[in-house]
């Protein structure tokens, strides 16, 4: 359609409206309720327009383009309306000196010549400062409606609305309360769409000197994120690139069409990237002298490792970073390949999904997750087990929210109540342990019901009939013992499953079914679930183990792990020549030990040398008393991370890295998309990215062992790498830097330059060929369980407001503000029997240690059960009580299940030491 707009032409697409040419042609029409990157609301009145040949004057955004219409926006009719509705606008809001300008408004304002409002206003209202990252400021607020359609609509939370009537209307919570004490989670997506600055950052950030499109660092999802660069002093009349004293401002959501995040973010990704400027960041090499840390230069510290290095090659073992590029991780497990001839490298996988991965492994040929975002949405079922995304992964728990607003199924299978149970159709509260017997009753009904697809069992799998026969003791009567589920339930779960009301079904899961000495187990009974139900490999159908780092998709595929070199190829003589061309030295042929295998071996000298990157194993390893013993044997620690956090502590050599925002490459997020990650900010001191340090460790361990390695550690830069790495990787093979940066993230496998990315895996086949079922057995349901003296079962997990062991979020004091204590999850009947109120403190003992927190009394636990978050905080940590038990098969540890003895401190033990938790 062309039409004419002030004079201009101009062509818009069927279905635009005229507001859309009014922003093409960039005309500063005011559109104060229309976010761009939403539905026009059509509440504020102010885009009005006279249009050639009709009467009145029509709201643009609402205005359908017609061909041949011509529109001005200059008319003097049109200008003196829209000037009345920006002056009664201008009435609603109370200036003061630290809101001058009310941002979008203020602008149209003055652009008609209106500079003082022509109204008193009616009403006065408080101002809600509770939250700690930003502050609601009514007397500023226009009721426009942005903030309430970003917070229901978008997050599909639905914590704020617009209360009370005519000149009393406002934006507030339930109950008119604070912030603080509603369901608010901080997201701050009504932040970044407010107009006037009513709703706006306490940090509100100064001049924004440049923005740089990258991705989140601390998930899974791998939301988009624009990172605002506030400029330094150094910056001022210079170029605004890269001085070492600009700063981070918060972080805004990427564009819509950014498929991991679709324009949103949760608190962390919005708020949590401070820790980058944190005071005790470590900027500067170094190495431990007599027993105490001394500055170097990168030459000593890198003479330093190399020669510690060496002399323990052949009892090495290398812990590589999730949160990492995958640039970094390919450099860091070549260095370990080529230089120290080992595959004992491995990663964060280990204590998160090595069960999934490996099931996966084995049944489907393929360890990741089979669906992308988007199937979630599309999905007619979703169920989701032992999984908390509305804390671990936000920004994919509004795409659960969203479907179920469509009419989906949402089945929730957790022994804890974790927020989605809100919204869910059905919550199945197994005991903690019972899964198998769990799954193989719903594959029982499935099959008893007739609800199977043959056609696909028939077609694609191979193991039906000795699976099916393993089932035989899973009745719906055991599993209701067992579990503690009524058996009706178990049907409704599996009927839902099967045959869900449109669509397909979802199957995804979280650490609550694999951080288990039966892991392993688990993983194949969800697998033979989808199986036998035929639920992968068309739209809004998959399987998906919810992946906890931002990268740990990626350092997997770039080959940190011992079993597999990048890409999960095999270590068959074919593969070991093809990177043995490449990197001028053989690969070692035989799969090396995981992290646990590492960790134990420094007790028996099997382990004398220790490289980690980016890791906290003194916070992430379970039994962590013990986890201290063992690295506290080792001849040679060399830690290569941000902070002195506490494996660093016991270091030999510190190398200082660059984060996120200070270094180019990619991360690869859940739904296997590779998306780019940007240097906003140069890094701080001498800090260095992570494939420079690795390179310039190898080129010196090489040196010293007389392995010649030609330019093999020369990389120009991240994109070289990641050449390379594609070059070797078919999975990789038609992607690089440059596409990425033309058209945005892409899912692999993207085997050619041509090749537009897969949406869903096993769509026509499995790398295996034929899916195998493989009978999941059931055991004892822990390793340890509750008896007289530790009568207790303790869960842990993660929070909202903090990530993992909270090496990052402790040093960012709004999230600190957020979540400031250690809580106890505890069933109100036991609080009571002990005697413990909300608030109180309570010490939780172990066989292997204990810590102190503070109640939280609440049903969201089973009875007997007690919940722990993993983060430290107040120098309690929930690795100080689990069992380095472990699934003998993948290696995992049992984290989510050990037994507990529970008290109260004695008031005056704890009293004047810590303010009991405030609602957030
Ligand atoms: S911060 Fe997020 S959850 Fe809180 S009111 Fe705003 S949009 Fe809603
Ligand atoms: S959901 Fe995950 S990736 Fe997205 S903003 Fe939050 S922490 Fe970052």
């Amino acid at each position: 359609m062309r039409l004419t707009i002030d004079g201009r032409a101009v062509e818009l697409p069927e279905g635009a409206t005229v507001l859309d040419g009014v922003n093409l042609l960039t005309i500063p029409l005011p559109q104060l309720c229309k976010d761009p990157d939403r539905a026009p609301l059509g509440a504020c009145r102010t885009c009005l327009v006279r249009v050639e040949g009709q009467r009145g004057l029509p709201a643009a955004c609402h205005l359908p383009a017609r061909e041949g219409m011509v529109v001005s926006t200059e008319h003097p009719d049109a200008v003196r309306v829209r000037r009345g509705v920006l002056d009664l606008t201008l009435a609603m809001l109370t200036p003061s000196a630290e809101r001058a300008d009310f941002a979008q408004v203020g602008a149209a304002a003055a652009r008609h010549g209106l500079r003082e409002p022509g109204f008193a206003p009616l009403h006065r209202f408080d101002v809600d400062a509770s939250k700690s990252f930003f502050v609601l400021d009514r007397e500023a607020c226009i009721l426009c409606g942005r903030c309430t359609v970003a917070c229901d609509e978008v997050q599909q939370i639905g914590a704020i609305a617009l209360l009370g009537r005519g000149h009393a209307t406002k934006v507030g919570v339930f109950g008119d309360g604070a912030l603080a004490a509603s369901v608010c989670t901080s997201c701050g997506q009504c932040v970044a769409t407010c107009p006037t600055g009513a709703l706006s950052p306490k940090d509100a950030p100064a001049r924004i000197a440049r923005r740089v499109e990258t991705t989140c660092p601390y998930c899974g999802v791998g939301c988009g994120l624009v990172v605002n660069v506030i400029a330094g002093e150094s910056s001022e009349g210079r170029s605004p690139h890269l001085q070492t004293d600009d700063r981070l401002a918060l972080m805004t959501d990427d564009v819509p069409s950014n498929q991991s995040s679709l324009g949103t973010l949760c608190v962390k990704g919005r708020f949590g990237t401070g820790f980058v400027h944190a005071r005790d960041r470590v900027t500067h090499p170094m190495v431990r002298r007599d027993g105490r840390w001394v500055r170097v230069s990168w030459e000593e510290a890198l003479d330093a490792a190399a020669e510690g290095l060496v002399r323990h090659r052949g009892r090495f073992g290398a812990l590589a970073s999730a949160k990492a590029t995958n640039e970094d991780g390919y450099v860091f497990q070549k260095f370990c390949r080529v230089v120290m001839q080992t595959n004992d490298v491995d990663h964060c996988t280990r204590l998160c999904h090595s069960p999934s991965v490996e099931a996966m492994l084995v049944s489907m040929g393929s360890g990741a997750t089979s669906n992308s975002y988007q199937d979630y949405e599309d999905a007619g079922c979703l169920m989701v087990v032992g999984a908390d995304a509305s804390a671990n992964h936000p920004v994919i728990a509004i795409r659960f929210r969203r479907a179920v607003a469509r009419g989906a199924r949402l089945v929730v299978v957790n022994p804890k109540r974790v927020d989605l149970c809100d919204q869910a159709d059905l919550w199945l509260q197994q005991r903690p342990g019972t899964d198998v017997a769990l799954f193989n009753a719903m594959a029982r009904v499935i099959l008893d019901e007739g609800l199977a697809n043959l056609d696909f069992v028939g077609n694609r799998t191979e193991g039906f009939e000795a699976w099916r026969a393993s089932l035989e003791p899973f009745t719906l009567a055991h599993a209701e013992r067992v579990t503690d589920v009524r058996a009706s339930d178990i049907t409704r779960a599996a009927r839902w499953y099967a045959r869900p009301p449109f669509a397909g079904s979802c199957l995804i899961w979280g650490m609550g079914i694999t951080q288990h000495t039966n892991g392993i187990h688990n993983a194949h009974a969800v697998l033979n679930l989808a199986l036998v139900a035929g639920q992968m490999g068309f739209p809004g159908s998959g399987i998906s183990p919810l992946r906890g780092q931002n990268n740990v998709q990626g350092c997997g595929d770039a080959g940190c792990i011992p079993t597999n070199l990048p890409g999960y190829q095999k270590y068959d003589p074919e593969t070991l020549a093809k990177f043995e061309a490449r990197w001028g030295v053989r690969p070692p042929g035989r799969p090396g030990r995981v992290v646990t295998e590492m960790i134990e071996g420094c007790l028996d000298g099997a382990t004398r040398a220790l490289y980690v990157v980016g890791e906290n194993p003194l916070l992430s390893e379970p039994d962590l008393h013990h986890a201290e013993k063992a690295i506290d044997q080792l001849d040679v620690l060399v830690v290569q991370d941000l902070f002195m956090h506490e494996t660093a502590e016991r270091a030999h050599v510190f190398l200082p890295a660059a984060a996120f925002a200070e270094k180019e490459g990619t991360f690869t997020n859940s739904e296997r998309r590779v998306q780019r990650v940007r240097q906003a900010l140069p890094p701080p001191g001498e800090a260095r990215p992570d494939w420079w340090i690795a390179c310039e460790l190898a080129k010196r361990v090489a040196r010293r062992l007389g392995i010649d390695v030609g330019d093999q550690f020369d990389y120009p830069g991240p994109a070289e790498i990641f050449d390379e790495m594609a070059r070797l990787t078919p999975l990789l093979a038609g992607l690089s830097h440059a596409r990425l940066d033309r058209e945005g993230g892409i899912q692999w496998p993207c085997p050619t330059a041509d090749h537009p990315g897969t949406r869903y895996l096993y769509a026509e086949s499995f790398p295996t060929g034929r899916a195998r079922f493989v009978p999941a057995r059931e055991t004892a349901e822990a390793a340890e369980l509750p008896d007289r003296d530790f009568p207790f079962v303790l869960n842990t997990g993660r929070l909202l407001y903090h990530w993992h062991g909270g090496t990052l979020t402790r040093r960012v004091q709004g999230l600190l503000e957020l979540a400031p204590h250690l809580e106890v999850a505890i069933h109100p009947s036991d609080a009571r029997r002990l005697g413990v109120n909300p608030g109180s403190r309570i010490r939780v003992a172990s066989r292997r240690g204990e810590l102190t927190g503070h109640a939280c009394v609440t049903e969201a636990v089973r009875p007997g059960a007690v919940f722990v978050p993993f983060v430290k905080l107040e120098e309690s940590a929930a690795n100080f009580l689990t069992n380095s038990a472990f699934d003998p098969s993948s290696k995992i540890p049992e984290y989510k299940v050990c037994a507990v003895r529970v008290e109260r401190v004695p008031e005056e033990a704890s009293a004047g030491r810590h303010s009991p938790p405030r609602p957030r």
